[in-house]
């Protein structure tokens, strides 16, 4: 005891058991990254082998000193392997099993066969020393990683020193071994006292260098990801201002952020959006279709009537996407369509209406009028259908222009529109004739109301037309009768118009119910 009290081992020891408490806490602050935690289990596993090796002083036990050697060779190993793995390197992790190895079988046959103890440190020592080569090598060459390149260098050097002095130590040995030198306590042997008067002040070096290594890396890391998350703050930025949508950031249903394309949907300047409920944006209206939004929190293209400051309400499409998984914030998406929607509106008009006199078109009658027809044949509810036809229209046009001559037909059709009601049908059947459905009338009902519009037309004014030209036109009127398809009926109420021109025009015939649309027996009024 008093010799291992007066000997380096002890200062030696106490100083790896500092590296390895130090290794520890730089294994912890620096999680998640790779290579701290080999060097702790390297200088761990190293003490492990000295306390070991002086169990073995103590003792004489052959196990304690072949286990110690070979936990000290492992722990260097162990430390290096952590440079590959610091590095970014494949692990050579044949040189744990390897070293450890070697060392033991050597060890085992000193003790079997009661071998030289210089020539045994020799083969240790040469181990030892040749270990640190292949990470000294990487460390020099490692020219991309420049953050580290101080550090790693520092490492080199410690580890180039250590690699040396051990390596010497071992020449040592095998001249001892070669002139059979007496044998030498170990804390009396110049050879011995190289690694702990040079060799572990290297390792000291070599782990004050690492752990600058790491802090280099650590730093180097933080600055590259400041910099990603400056950048990407700054194209979030761009991002806002060069879209021509509003966009906002939600958090619980209020503005956060807000973009220069929502100060102008809304006519609000930024600093009124902040802290606004992003439901102030819409019209009531859209509340609670707004509410379901943000309750799902992703929604794609949902329409809904925005409000702006000064012009009022318009039709706007949202959508929603959560910013971030970790929070509720969402991104918030608004686009104006009031002109898509009134252009959706103008071109499904034109689809299914007369452009000259706004009435329906044939196609889109034909459509509405089947739903008549289906409910007419399940009820049994009768209906009746009239052709309106423009007498001696052909003059008008001669006489004063075909713009008269339109809008002629457009005072006609309105004024047939007035008449009617909101569950009858007035279509545009071509040129200068037009078609009516009448739903729920009976046959007599139709004909009064047809009476009326023939006064009410009769009495028209236009103002492109001389005055006292009336306006008169001829119809054809059929009663639906069980079994009727559309085009019987229109069949019937042509050939009845066909009649009343044919009796003199400015009149309204019908086909009695019960006859056959060709045995015509026309009733004139
Ligand atoms: P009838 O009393 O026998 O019905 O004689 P009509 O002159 O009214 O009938 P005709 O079929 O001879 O002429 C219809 C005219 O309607 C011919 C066509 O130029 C005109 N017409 C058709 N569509 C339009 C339109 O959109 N605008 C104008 N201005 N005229 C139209
Ligand atoms: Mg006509
Ligand atoms: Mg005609």
């Amino acid at each position: 005891m008093r010799e291992l009290y007066f000997s380096p081992m002890l200062l030696g020891l106490c100083l790896l058991l500092a590296l390895a408490v130090a290794s520890t806490a730089l294994w912890r602050v620096s999680r998640p990254y790779s290579g701290p935690g080999f060097w702790m289990a390297g200088i761990w596993s190293l003490i492990g082998g000295i306390v070991l090796f002086i169990g073995f002083m103590a003792t004489g036990s052959p196990t304690l000193n072949v286990l110690g050697n070979a936990g000290q060779l492992a722990g260097e190993a162990l430390f290096l392997l952590g440079i590959f793995r610091f590095m970014g390197r494949p692990l050579p992790w044949w040189i744990v099993p390897v070293s450890v190895a070697v060392m033991a079988v050597f060890n085992i046959h000193y003790w079997v066969y009661a071998g030289s103890s210089d020539f045994l440190m020799g083969v240790y020592s040469s181990i030892a020393g040749l270990l640190p080569w292949q990470a000294i090598w990487l460390l020099i060459r490692a020219r991309d990683d420049n953050a580290t390149r101080p550090a790693r260098l520092l490492v080199a050097i410690s580890l180039l020193i250590y690699s040396v002095v051990t390596l010497v130590r071992g020449g040592f040995g095998y001249v001892n071994w070669w002139i059979d030198h007496p044998y030498e306590m170990p804390y009396e042997s110049f050879s011995y006292l190289l690694p702990y008067n040079f060799a572990i002040p290297a390792l000291v070096m070599g782990f004050v260098g690492v752990t600058l290594m790491t802090m280099q890396r650590i730093l180097a890391l933080s600055e590259y990801h400041a910099d990603q998350a400056r950048s990407s703050a700054q194209r979030f930025e761009r991002l806002m201002r060069a879209s021509t949508s509003g966009v906002a950031v939600l958090r619980e249903g209020l503005i956060m952020d807000a973009n220069p394309g929502l100060e102008k949907l809304t006519g609000l300047p930024r600093d009124q959006l902040l802290q606004k409920p992003v439901t102030a944006l819409f019209a009531p209206e859209s509340h609670s279709a707004l509410q379901h939004c943000l309750d799902r929190g992703d929604v794609h293209e949902q329409e809904l009537v925005a409000r702006h400051l000064s012009e009022g309400a318009y039709a706007a499409e949202i959508s929603l996407s959560p910013l971030e998984q970790q929070t509720s914030d969402c991104i918030l998406e608004m686009r104006d369509i009031s002109r898509h929607k009134a252009l959706e509106k103008q071109l499904s008009r034109l689809a299914t209406h007369d452009p000259l006199t706004g009435t329906l078109n044939r196609r889109a009658f034909d459509q509405a009028t089947h739903t008549e027809l289906d409910r007419a044949h399940r009820y049994g509810h009768g209906f009746c259908v009239a052709l309106l036809d423009l007498d001696h229209f052909k003059r008008i046009n001669d006489e004063y222009g075909h713009a008269a001559g339109d809008q002629v037909l457009k005072s006609f059709a309105s004024c047939c529109g007035q008449q009617l009601r909101a569950t009858d049908y007035l279509a545009r059947f071509g040129g200068e004739e037009f078609i009516i459905l009448l739903v729920d009338t009976q046959l007599e009902d139709a004909r009064q109301l047809l009476e009326r519009m023939r006064e009410a037309v009769q009495g028209l004014i236009v103002e492109e037309l001389p005055q006292g030209q009336r306006i008169r036109f001829s119809a054809g009127l059929a009663q639906w009768q069980a079994g009727d398809t559309l085009d019987a009926l229109v069949r019937r109420a042509d050939k009845a118009l066909y009649q009343a021109k044919r009796s003199g025009r400015d009149r309204i015939a019908t086909l009695p119910p019960a006859t056959e649309p060709d045995d015509v027996l026309f009733r004139d009024i």
